[in-house]
This record gives C-alpha cells, structure tokens and sequence, in this order.
C-alpha cells in the first residue's frame, strides 16, 4: 500500500487498496471507501480533486457492468428527489475480494426504501450517504432496501459533516448535536460491506 503525496495526488494512477487521504482532508466521492476514517481507492484509475474536496477515482478503462439481479451493492447517495434516490455504485459484494469497477448509477424508488409507506424520501437518506442496497432490475439498476441488512451503513452530519453516531433508530452529531434519520441498516456504523 502506497501513500499517494499531496502533490502527485492530482491525477495520479491509483490502484485499489492504495491509500489517498483521511476523511478529515476529502470527502470520499466514487470510486473511494473510507475505512476508519482513511481513504483508499476502489479501482484503478486517476485521483481527480473537486473544489468541494470531494476525492475521486475516475476509471481508466471501462470494465462492463457485472451486475445483476439480487446481487448486494454498496453505493453512494448522489442525489435525493421527490420520488427516487440516485446511487453511485461503488462495488458489488461478493463478487471480488475488493471492490469493483463502478458499474454505474442504481435508482431506489420511493417504494422500494423500506416495508411500509414512505412519505418523504429525504427522512430516509441524506447526500453522500453509503448505503447498501439489493439489486432488483439489472438492466435499469433499480434498487431495494427493504430489508434489516440494507439502507443507510455510514452517514455524515448536515451541519458540520461529521460521522453520525447510532442512537436507538436515529442518528445523533457528537459534535453539534442534531439528530438526523435514515433508512438504517443493522450494520450501521460496524465498518462492514
Ligand atoms: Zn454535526
């Protein structure tokens, strides 16, 4: 494992496992996992910095999509509108020992967040949240997360972007104190894919 240094950090040839920063320097953005508070890349490919300090692996080469129904993916919140998340997906579990090349973006459905009704999907999920999600339509990548393993595995605070801490069935800021909710998975916070 090989430590990216701040100048050769623009890009720069990643390979996965490579470690790129602290979460305290970047927001992970696709292609990176944090992994107690470090940051390594995915897959293969060149470190791209955003202006938001969101930190990047752009693929080199596009490795085709290997996904499929019922698979298990593990993904980033990019987006929240009325009626759909929008996913980054980061990898597909296990399918490699690591993770994978970014198959694309999944969508979760209003209707597929959780067993009961949902009024607001914005209580479910926040922006840049990592959730874990099932596979229910490869070829549209629609995604569910219904079920006690799936949703919400890692979420950062609103207001000062910290790691939420579990309380009961809601999430708490140690530093601010607001409290925040999520479709929460089980293995909330555990570090776990
Ligand atoms: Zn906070």
């Amino acid at each position: 494992m090989v430590r990216v240094k701040e100048m050769e950090r623009r890009d720069k040839m990643v390979l996965p496992g490579d470690f790129l920063g602290t979460s305290e320097e970047f927001i992970p953005g696709t292609g990176v996992y944090d992994h107690g508070g470090n940051l390594y890349a995915s897959y293969i490919g060149d470190v791209s910095i955003g202006s938001n300090r969101v930190i990047n692996v752009i693929p080199r080469v596009d490795t085709p999509p290997t996904i499929e129904e019922g698979d298990v993916v593990i993904g980033q919140v990019v987006d929240i509108k009325d009626n759909v998340a929008i996913v980054n997906i980061g990898c597909v579990k296990g399918k490699e020992s690591r993770e994978v090349a970014a198959p694309g973006q999944g969508i979760i459905h209003i209707s597929n967040v959780r067993n009961g009704y949902v009024t607001e999907l914005q209580q479910e999920f926040g922006y840049l949240d990592v959730v874990k999600a099932r596979v229910i339509d490869a070829k549209t990548l629609r995604l569910s997360t219904k079920a006690k393993d799936l949703g919400v595995i890692k979420a950062m605070c609103m207001k000062c972007k910290r790691d939420l801490k579990r309380k009961g069935n809601v999430l708490t800021c140690d530093r601010c104190k607001h409290v925040e909710t999520r479709k929460l998975s089980e293995d909330y916070g555990k570090g776990l894919i």
